[in-house]
């Protein structure tokens, strides 16, 4: 039985449990894949999180991550412009950043269960039991719902947003082309934009949204980017002479939009769990971390407030596989 079991350890269920474990309580993050993955993202964090990051020891320093102050915007009619980010950001790859925090969950206590999913969650009594798809179930108090834009847990509670078909897909991946490590760039094209920025060791990311008609008139990502993408004449040449660091580019499909609601079938939602913005505004991982940085003392204080309860509960169960009790 553990105190706090958190679904999805990305950024937002990463520092929840980091959190959670400083102050004491036992919690069990239960991720789908084995850290480190990349995952599609513009790697573009804003440093409205930078301070906090820094004072709770999770600013990755060690990748040396540039820092990001101008943004330039181009269109396919050769239009372009360049603006100062007053403040500004940090690039870092999802696979760099997820890992070191992942490392410090480890060292800070949490427990993983990793390469398993969460396919259904039982509340009875204040209990709540959390089945896996690889047969295995878990126990917790409170459980927290960290599981991204889409999951099978999205399926499992038949939230709205799943039966709408959203008509975005979003494609990554990472090149090497000769670049100005200040500057974050969104290339216009029809129905669609790219962005590329430096991450760690000199590499860009390049991830772009675009409309899901778009990949299917074109049939595959090679034919979308030559016909479309290159429509914008300041992407076209990096397009055509960048070193592609990916045997393949990540994709994903059906990115909604659409509003969540925070709290279902007991489960808190965080990040984009709770609710996701388009990516232009370059903020959600920004949003993620937030979101952790509210629930988390929430959660630590009704622990406190409850830890009689929460004693009974655990002599109730027989504590056969407690991990941490008071
Ligand atoms: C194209 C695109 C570009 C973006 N660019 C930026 C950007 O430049 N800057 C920015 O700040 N934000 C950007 N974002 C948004 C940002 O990636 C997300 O807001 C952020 O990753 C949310 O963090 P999270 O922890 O909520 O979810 P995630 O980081 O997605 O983590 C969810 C985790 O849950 C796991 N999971 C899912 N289902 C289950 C399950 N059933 N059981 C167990 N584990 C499960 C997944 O494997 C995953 O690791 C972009 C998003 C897109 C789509």
């Amino acid at each position: 039985m553990y105190q706090v079991i958190i679904i999805g350890g990305g950024l937002g269920g990463l520092l929840t449990a980091i959190l959670l474990s400083r102050a004491g309580i036992s919690t069990l993050v239960i991720e789908r894949k084995i850290y480190p993955f990349h995952k599609v993202c513009g790697e573009y964090i804003s440093n409205e999180v930078t301070p906090y990051l820094r004072s709770i020891g999770l600013f990755p320093w060690e990748f040396s991550p540039p820092k990001i102050d101008r943004l330039q915007i181009s269109s396919s009619s050769g239009k372009i412009n360049e603006i100062e980010l007053p403040l500004g950001g940090f690039g870092i790859s999802r696979f760099r950043l997820d890992h070191f925090w992942y490392l410090k969950a480890l060292e800070s206590g949490v427990k993983f269960e990793l390469d398993t999913s969460v396919s259904s969650t039982l509340y009875k009594n204040g209990i709540t039991r959390v089945l896996t798809q690889q047969g295995t179930s878990f126990e917790a108090q409170v459980v927290i719902g960290a599981f991204g834009k889409r999951s099978l847990m999205d399926k499992y509670l038949d939230r709205p947003f799943m039966k709408a078909k959203s008509g975005y897909v979003g494609i990554k991946y990472h090149i090497k082309y000769p670049w100005d490590p200040g500057l974050i760039a969104l290339y216009g094209f029809d129905h669609g934009y790219c962005g590329i920025s430096m991450v760690e060791e000199e590499k860009l990311n390049l991830c772009y949204l675009s409309n899901r008609s778009n990949l299917r008139v074109h049939g595959d990502i090679d034919s979308l980017e030559k016909n479309v993408l290159n429509q914008n004449p300041f992407l076209a040449p990096i397009l055509a002479s960048a070193e592609r660091l990916f045997t393949k580019p990540l994709v994903i499909n059906e990115i909604s939009f659409a509003s969540k609601k925070v709290v279902e079938n007991h489960i808190l939602m965080i990040g984009d769990a709770a609710g996701m913005i388009t990516p232009l505004c370059g903020n959600g991982m920004a949003m993620a971390i937030h979101s952790a940085k509210i629930l988390a003392p929430r959660v630590t204080r009704f622990f406190q407030q409850n830890s009689n309860k929460w004693k009974k509960t655990i002599e109730r169960s027989g504590s056969q596989n407690s991990l941490v009790v008071f």
